[in-house]
């Protein structure tokens, strides 16, 4: 099993990522906290694409929770019917909309607690609205972070729970903040699950993972930066 890298590595690894991208973001689209924690609910087994394809017209007629209410579950359907599960996910913004009403003043709460009392988010749904919102440096463990964490080093577990664990306690705190977009992003365009793009890795000097890739797709023990 890859070992944990150590706070120097760790420190120059996220040094890497924040000279490349500052201020790293998502690609789900919303307006607010809102429609944040509804298009996040929805992505579970969805694409990011395909959800912004769906929300573009739902937040168009329904960007609050009250409005959410008013549209109703065939009206959320036939925005959403796109989207896989979506009889499930529509039942739960629909639910969820009206705790948000009667529990919240409408508004999205800001605390991991309070967030997973809603219908359909669970803790990683709440540590994205953390992050993303309200800025709290909450780690969501996704596929693509689990398998970056696991392959580089920089946050090794068996589990999701583990590797959230691993990031808030290895992760340097000035970049807890980021490391969520930053580790997505990068499992999602260079450290891709089935051929990782080692040759053009940011960070494949410092990465421990033994069978990385060489140009022309064949991998390699080692490669040396
Ligand atoms: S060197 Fe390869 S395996 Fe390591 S982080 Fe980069 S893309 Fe992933």
């Amino acid at each position: 099993m890859v070992r944990q890298l150590d706070y120097s590595d760790m420190k120059e690894v996220f040094r890497r990522f924040e000279e490349r991208e500052p201020e790293p973001v998502g690609e789900l689209n919303y307006t607010n906290a809102f429609t944040l924690l509804v298009a996040v609910a929805l992505s579970a087994q969805a694409t990011d694409v395909g959800v912004n394809k769906a929300t573009k017209g739902l937040f168009e007629v329904a960007d609050t929770p009250a409005k959410m209410l008013a549209l109703g579950e065939e009206g959320i359907i036939s925005h959403i019917r796109t989207i896989g599960l979506y009889r499930n996910k529509a039942r739960n913004v629909l639910k969820l909309s009206a705790l948000l009403q009667e529990r919240f003043g409408g508004e999205v709460p800001s605390s991991r607690a309070a967030l997973e009392t809603l219908p359909g988010v669970g803790r990683k749904t709440a540590n994205v609205v953390l992050n993303t919102w309200f800025g709290f440096p909450a780690q969501a463990v996704d596929t693509h972070i689990f398998r970056v964490g696991n392959r580089s080093g920089i946050a090794v577990g068996r589990n999701v729970e583990v590797v959230e664990r691993a990031i808030e306690d290895n992760v340097p705190v000035e970049f807890q903040r980021h490391a969520h977009h930053w580790l997505i992003l990068h499992g999602r365009y260079t450290c891709k699950a089935r051929a990782p793009l080692c040759p053009v890795c940011l960070i494949r000097d410092i990465c421990l993972y033994d069978e990385k890739t060489v140009a022309g797709g064949k991998t390699s023990a080692r490669i040396d930066p």
